[in-house]
């Protein structure tokens, strides 16, 4: 997504000048098939831009290009789109949810919350969520917190029965249903904390992130006081278990470089 302004947004570059922001998607890869967090974009997206409205558009500028979808990716990598059995959405925003339509035969997970704010949006969030986008039926699989615990957050252990440890762990604000993802990898967890931040250096100590960027989530917000409090408890757990967990967000191209 290249929105102009790029000194306010990333912290260099010109006033007006585009800045570079990415749509984070992971690929896990378990034993009984591909797991897929977050979808971006989607085939349908850079087809039909317009039916993810005038306004983001022309605002967010996203590059609407197929070869980086996650479906176009997962193919260059020697994959078919239907080895993907699970996808998981850290919350339905259309930058998120987009490549929802190319995966229809996967189990989508996500917290119920977020499915139940998706399908009622309230008129501040007709134009963040796009029912195009899951116009084919996905299959939905609905959670909800049960009690367990990981490093003092609430954690819900998807796939049980699988290999791959993978948790949501609800970090509500940016959407009402927002959730990070935590993996399991051999060194420690990965934790995808999709848009309940987006410069790395909102979880640094001291924090500090460029102004536009502030500016913009506190804009792109449905409750200021729970964002603000979990993006509080990601600094704290970055802070006291940087050996242990490794945290990205959606759309900071520093955290997660590509090789
Ligand atoms: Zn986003």
């Amino acid at each position: 997504m290249c929105p102009r302004g790029a000194r306010l947004l990333v912290g260099a570059g010109g006033l007006l000048a585009p800045a570079r922001l990415v749509c984070h998607c992971l690929l896990i890869e378990g034993a009984e098939g591909l797991v897929l967090l977050d979808t971006g974009f989607g085939i349908e997206d850079t087809r039909t831009p317009r039916q993810l409205g005038l306004a983001f558009t022309t605002v967010v500028r996203p590059r609407l290009d197929a070869a980086e979808t996650a479906i176009s990716q997962i193919r260059a990598l020697g994959f078919q789109p239907g080895d993907v059995r699970h996808v998981i959405t850290t919350h339905l925003d259309l930058d998120h949810a987009g490549g929802l339509p190319d995966f229809p035969d996967a189990e989508v997970h996500l917290l119920g919350r977020e499915l139940e704010a998706a399908m009622n949006p309230g008129w501040r969030e007709r134009m963040r969520y796009v029912a195009a986008h899951w116009a084919h039926g996905p299959r939905w699989v609905e959670h909800g917190v049960d009690g367990e615990q990981w490093f003092g957050f609430d954690s819900v252990r998807i796939l049980p029965g699988s290999d791959a440890e993978i948790l949501l762990i609800p970090l509500p604000g940016h959407t009402f249903g927002h959730t990070g993802v935590a993996v399991r990898r051999p060194d420690g967890w990965l934790l995808h904390c999709g848009d309940a931040y987006f410069h790395h250096g909102e979880v640094q100590s001291p924090p500090h992130s460029p102004a536009g960027l502030r500016a913009f989530g506190a804009f792109d917000q449905v409750d200021r006081s729970k964002r603000l409090q979990n993006r509080e408890r990601l600094r704290e757990l970055a802070e006291r278990h940087s050996e242990e967990v490794e945290l990205i967000c959606s759309h900071d191209p520093a955290t997660l470089p590509s090789h």
